[in-house]
């Protein structure tokens, strides 16, 4: 009784374990499944290992059939949990691919010799006999050992030799922790035959399992309830192995500014209830939200995404009331076939969210499939990605300079220094594809800083108005702004290489996700120490007049877009929007110049300066100096 009295808390928590599991949705993954047969295998392994030891102690007083086939299910339910162990760790490791074919049976034979062993026990006494004197152990006992440590050596070998297919150092040494708890429950029976301590050993195992992979938080998103992006992870890295499956994903057209104008509780519950009506509508399909207004449905039972789009389409004609507040909600769609071929989980991730990106600026509300191309571009981003964290840890970037002339004499006046990257066979990459990527991974910050330094040198060793440069403009990125020190740090690049303040002009443009404040109290702290700004691409994405009005800005850059369109069909646009500028007192500047006939335009229109290819490319430093000393 003792035993039983002993156990009782290891059985309230395997039930408590049991109870959550079922209380709240989990993803339809493997890991998930063997969670759930571990927690049965561990119960049932705690009350037979009770039963067998009681039946050993009194086997006077119960027939020898019983106290055999107690010690049978015993025995046969312990290999079963340590089966169940390693193909825990085994799931995790996405080793569920090679369950297939030899493989299989490699890993499946120690349990297959092992079982037949303990049940022929009955007859042959290998693993154990019932005597007169009670129970012995069988010469084969020792196969049981080498079953348990067989198992728990190949999860570790798994582990470590798929170490990259862990999403976080938690989960792998998770991993490691709970088949430490399984090596010492079994050095422990191994010891002492009778002692149910291996048993609390298995439940520490258990638990460690439940903190590091099966806490519903992991792979649940708080607001909505829905599986999150790591549970779309493990979905999509399982089921590439196993089966097809559809992926048709929608997201909330413009949710930022739609959050912007209904609020965020509102907001908060029509994502709710969204989730909810998800819920309802596609019980066939496992749901995922997936941040920032976008869903994910995944399923096996169709490979068709037009009637669930159809579905979700007329759903989202009517309005969702959220707590009182309708929210009228467009929603753009994108789809993964099942035949498309899945390299990783999150290349189709990311795919799907360019597709979706794609299907965002598209009118008719069609189903965007992820092409080649999305793939594509994602593959791009990492090696471009690679290349730039290269380039900036050795200082690699290169200074192209661009001219700007005057428009009263068309004679260069300053210049524009734009950043070049290589890639390894030498190639520039354009900057439109690394500026983005700087900004989003902070390299940003240390290449705007790169880029600087190198101007200041070629602005020291160059007497710059010896090729007539009276100012050279710098790109500022305004996510350099989240920076607290960029004043000082700018400053100290100044002043290291002794230069004059107004010889650098810092070109930003306008950047929805930087707050008016924070762009105003940074440059008014930059323009308090002497740096000069001008607003480049003007028309092109967020400008705004009454935002721009407040900022110190010296020079207006007109977009290359706005300047294209002008020219080729003149409206009263751009000519009131110059002569707007030059009443507030900003000089102008038109970039994009291709021909004489532009340039004429834009000196007609008023503007100070020009820039473009009829002028010149962006050149090397060295060719720049080379091809415009005449100039001076
Ligand atoms: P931006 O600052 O507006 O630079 C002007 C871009 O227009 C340059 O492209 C230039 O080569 C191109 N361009 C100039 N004249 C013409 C023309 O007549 N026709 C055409 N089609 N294009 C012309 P680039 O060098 O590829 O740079 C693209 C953008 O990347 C820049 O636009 C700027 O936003 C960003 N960028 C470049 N260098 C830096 C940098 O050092 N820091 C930051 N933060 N951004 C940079
Ligand atoms: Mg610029
Ligand atoms: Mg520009």
């Amino acid at each position: 009784m003792a035993s039983v009295n002993s156990a009782i808390p290891s059985f309230i928590i395997l039930i408590m374990f049991l109870v959550g599991f079922f209380s709240v949705p989990r993803i339809p993954i493997l890991t998930n499944k063997i969670y759930i047969r571990l927690l049965l295998a561990n119960l049932f392994t705690a009350a037979l290992n009770i039963l067998a030891s009681d039946g050993n102690k009194y086997y006077k007083l119960l027939s020898v059939g019983l106290v055999y086939t107690l010690n049978i299910l015993f025995f046969f339910s312990l290999i079963i949990r340590t089966y169940l162990f390693f193909a825990y760790s085994a799931s995790l490791v996405n080793l569920n691919r090679y369950n297939a074919g030899l493989f299989a049976w490699v890993f499946r034979l120690p349990f297959i010799i092992s079982s037949l062993l303990i049940f022929s026990s009955f007859k042959t006494d290998a693993v154990f006999r019932v005597t007169e004197s009670g129970f012995e152990k069988g010469h084969f006992m020792y196969i049981l050992y080498v079953c348990l440590f067989f198992y728990i050596a190949v999860s570790y070998l798994a582990i470590f030799i798929h170490k990259s297919n862990f999403e976080s150092t938690r989960e792998f040494w998770g991993a490691i922790v709970f088949n430490l708890f399984l090596i010492a429950g079994s050095v422990f029976v191994l010891i002492f035959p009778t002692s149910l301590l291996i048993d609390t050993f298995c439940l520490m195992a258990v638990m460690v399992i439940f903190l590091c992979f099966e806490n519903p938080e992991f792979h649940t998103e708080k607001r909505t309830g829905l599986f999150n992006g790591n549970a779309l992870t493990e979905y999509i890295q399982e089921m590439r192995y196993k089966k097809r499956f559809l992926l048709v994903a929608f997201a909330i057209k413009n949710y930022q500014d739609i959050r912007d104008i209904y609020g965020t509780l509102p907001m908060d519950t029509g994502i709710r209830l969204i989730s909810d009506y998800l819920r309802a509508e596609f019980p066939f399909a496992t749901s995922f939200y997936f941040k920032e207004g976008r869903f994910v449905l995944a399923t096996t039972e169709t490979p068709d995404a037009e009637p669930i789009c159809e579905k979700l389409k007329s759903r989202f004609n009517h309005p969702w009331n959220a707590k009182g507040v309708d929210l009228y909600l467009s929603i753009c769609f994108a789809k993964l076939d099942p035949d498309t071929e899945i390299r990783s989980a999150d290349l189709t991730i990311n795919a799907l969210i360019s597709a979706l990106h794609r299907a965002s600026s598209a009118e008719d509300g069609t189903c965007t499939s992820v092409v080649e191309k999305d793939i594509a571009d994602y593959i791009k981003e990492i090696s471009v990605k690679k290349i730039l964290e290269l380039t900036v840890e050795e200082n690699l970037v290169e200074v192209f300079l661009q001219p700007i002339v005057e428009t009263t004499n068309l004679r260069i006046v300053g210049a524009e220094a734009l950043a070049r990257i290589r890639d390894r066979e030498g190639h520039f990459i354009s900057p439109e594809d690394f500026i983005p990527i700087a900004e989003k991974n902070g390299c940003i910050t240390i290449l705007g800083e790169q880029i600087l330094d190198k101007t200041c040198q070629f602005i020291k060793a160059n007497a710059l108005d010896s090729i007539g440069l009276s100012w050279i403009n710098v790109n500022l990125s305004p996510i350099q702004f989240f920076v607290a020190d960029i004043a000082n740090s700018y400053d100290e690049i100044i002043r290291r290489n002794g230069l004059d303040y107004n010889i650098i002009h810092l070109e930003i443009t306008e950047e929805a996700m930087v707050s008016q404040s924070l762009l105003m109290k940074q440059m008014e702290s930059m323009t308090e120490k002497g740096f000069k700004f001008v607003l480049d691409d003007y028309g092109k994405g967020y400008s705004n007049l009454s935002r721009l009005h407040k900022c110190p800005f010296i020079n207006i850059k007109i977009d290359m877009e706005l300047v294209w369109a002008y020219c080729n069909h003149p409206n009263l646009l751009l000519p009131s929007m110059i002569s707007g500028f030059k009443s507030m007192g900003f000089t102008v500047t038109a970039e994009g110049i291709e021909n004489r006939e532009m340039a004429d335009a834009m000196i007609a229109l008023g503007c100070d300066y020009l820039q473009g290819y009829y002028f010149s490319k962006p050149l090397p430093m060295k060719d720049f100096t080379k091809a415009f000393a005449i100039f001076a």
